[in-house]
């Protein structure tokens, strides 16, 4: 009979070797006290527009119960490649270069499998999403975490990429409008990005998840440049915008080579999305404009009202263009991010994240959601007023 430890011994060293999520470790501790207000998920707080649910519905009276095609609905990809066509002006061919995943979670691991050898370096920035540095790392490639500045708006720049790349870099992760900091990029910046690529023969992921979400400009996508859209994969999907998490859906566009690569792997994972979720994404993208932008109009109140109170109290925080997070600066109080999270929880009962669950330039940091009501939002900046006032 094994005992614990030598069932431990026999777990693959990549997965043993890898820490468990910063945010989940901290969300236990939330979860169990009472009373908490949480600034903590990433999840909007809106329930999916009804007639989203409804297509869920319908569907399952149909009974459509039903695998779909491997890549997704035809239906559901014609309806992908018209939107992202007109956010970005350009073409993607449902039939092969449009591929339907479980989430932008799927996706990304798709394209990181699909791409990265044993020992072939990924670059991306941090603070990142939780899971990039992991994802890298099951596909036993190397993660080369660029760390970007407080002073650059933690904006990826060129030096930032000519200072981090190497022969072995085969691929370049972006992630903007941006999680944990809200950042967002100008064209130029993204210019400046493109051109690297180019010219150190790189693919690209980006993965946009936040891009409806930005309240002073619009988003600028990466493939919209002459010379990329045939070097990167963009990904995206409907958790956010569309306030669909549950439903778990998300897509990929990129070109058929690499598009044909990631199915592979999918076909043999998870064979499909779930055909419901599908069923409800179509309805998703024909109807759903008015939704995103009533969401959009109170997340922005949400932001600014959140970004005004932090700089009141004298908390510098990363002007937030984008997604639904404020990144604020603690360091002067003398404590680490974690200390001051969990200081802050103790005393007020006010969750956030610290910023070193994404990664080391972090620290310093807190992450707060802004996807939470408005009331609460208040109740919670009173608190941390009143927190900081004691330190
Ligand atoms: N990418 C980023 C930047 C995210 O913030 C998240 C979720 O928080 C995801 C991907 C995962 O999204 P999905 O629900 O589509 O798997």
């Amino acid at each position: 009979m094994n005992d614990s430890k030598s069932l431990r011994s026999k777990i693959a060293k990549t997965v043993r070797d890898i820490p468990r999520s910063g945010i989940r470790d901290f969300f236990e501790i939330v979860s169990s006290r009472e009373d908490v207000i949480s600034l903590g998920i990433g999840e909007p707080d809106f329930a999916t527009p009804w007639h989203i649910r409804e297509a869920a519905s319908l569907a399952l009276d149909r009974g459509m119960t039903s695998y779909t095609s491997n890549m997704g609905l035809l239906s559901l990809r014609r309806g992908i490649a018209q939107y992202v066509e007109k956010k970005t002006g350009i073409g993607y061919r449902p039939e092969d270069e449009v591929l339907v995943t479980v989430g932008v979670s799927e996706g990304l691991d798709l394209a990181v499998r699909a791409l990265v050898e044993p020992g072939d370096e990924v670059l991306y920035h941090e603070p990142s999403y939780v899971s990039y540095n992991p994802l890298i790392q099951f596909a036993y490639g190397v993660p080369v975490a660029i760390q970007t500045k407080k002073e650059n708006g933690f904006r990826l720049t060129r030096q930032d990429l000519e200072e981090n790349v190497s022969d072995k870099t085969k691929v370049l992760l972006l992630n903007y409008p941006n999680n944990p900091t809200g950042a967002t990029l100008s064209k130029e910046d993204v210019e400046d990005i493109a051109a690297f690529a180019i010219e150190h023969d790189l693919i690209v992921l980006t993965d946009e998840i936040y891009d409806e979400l930005t309240y002073d400009k619009e988003h600028f996508s990466i493939i919209s440049l002459p010379g990329m859209r045939e070097r990167t994969i963009y990904l995206h999907g409907f958790s956010k915008a569309w306030a669909m998490t549950g439903f778990r859906m998300g897509f990929t566009c990129a070109p058929p080579e690499l598009t044909e690569a990631m199915m592979k792997i999918h076909q043999y994972t998870m064979l499909c999305a779930p055909i419901l979720s599908q069923e409800a994404s179509v309805e998703a993208l024909k109807n759903a404009e008015a939704d995103i932008a009533y969401m959009k109009a109170e997340y922005k109140k949400r932001r600014n009202y959140i970004h005004a109170s932090f700089e009141e109290m004298g908390i510098p925080c990363i002007y937030p263009d984008g997604a639904f997070y404020a990144f604020a600066d603690v360091s002067k109080f003398g404590m680490t991010s974690k200390e001051f999270a969990l200081k802050l929880l103790d005393e007020q009962n006010v969750a956030c994240v610290p910023g070193t669950a994404f990664g080391a330039c972090g620290e310093g940091f807190i992450r707060c959601s802004y996807a939470t009501s408005l009331d609460e939002i208040k109740e919670a900046m009173v608190r941390i007023a009143r927190f900081i006032e004691k330190l």
